[in-house]
């Protein structure tokens, strides 16, 4: 059976940081799906059809990874496209309590899901998508930080 996992988060805009996420999530798993919270109540910058697109791109030569954006529960959207695990990455302990919270979350909601982590490699610790996010508002040129151009 392949293993599947989701990817799931804002990626607003998706980031170096995520791609190093995805490239070794695939050491892990046969196919993962960047899986873009559709999720009318938070605003966004870059709009989600912009975002599945330059995801898509940048993969464009890997077909184990493709991105799709989604509405309502992250696990009931696991479950839809067959996937048995949730990829997050992990990049200080902030994120370990917010990720904490969330994979207990998940759990309750779909015992048979779990939740995998993969560290950050420390070249990518500072790449935040709200700090990109920032800096593009400015006119700065982020493309150092994206893997396809904005
Ligand atoms: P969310 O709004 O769901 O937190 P993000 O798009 O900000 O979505 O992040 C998606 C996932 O990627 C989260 O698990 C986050 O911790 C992780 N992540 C973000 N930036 C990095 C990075 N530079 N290195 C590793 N993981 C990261």
């Amino acid at each position: 059976m392949k293993r599947i996992a989701i990817f799931p988060g804002s990626f607003d805009p998706f980031t170096n940081g995520h791609l190093d996420v995805v490239l070794r999530g695939l050491t892990l798993f046969d196919e993962i799906i960047v899986a873009i919270g559709d999720n009318s109540s938070k605003s966004r910058y870059f709009e989600v059809g912009l975002m599945v697109e330059k995801i898509n791109l940048a993969f464009q030569d890997e077909p184990r990874v493709r991105a799709e954006s989604y509405k309502g529960l992250t696990s009931r959207f696991a479950n839809a496209v067959g996937a048995k695990s949730i990829l997050r990455g992990l990049r200080n302990t902030t994120d370990f309590e917010y990720e904490n919270t969330l994979a207990q979350a998940n759990k309750y909601l779909n015992p048979l899901i779990e939740t995998v982590f993969i560290i950050t490699d420390p070249k990518y610790a500072a790449i935040s998508s709200s700090i990109v996010r920032e800096m593009y508002k400015y006119g700065a040129d982020i493309t150092p930080f994206l893997p396809y151009r904005i």
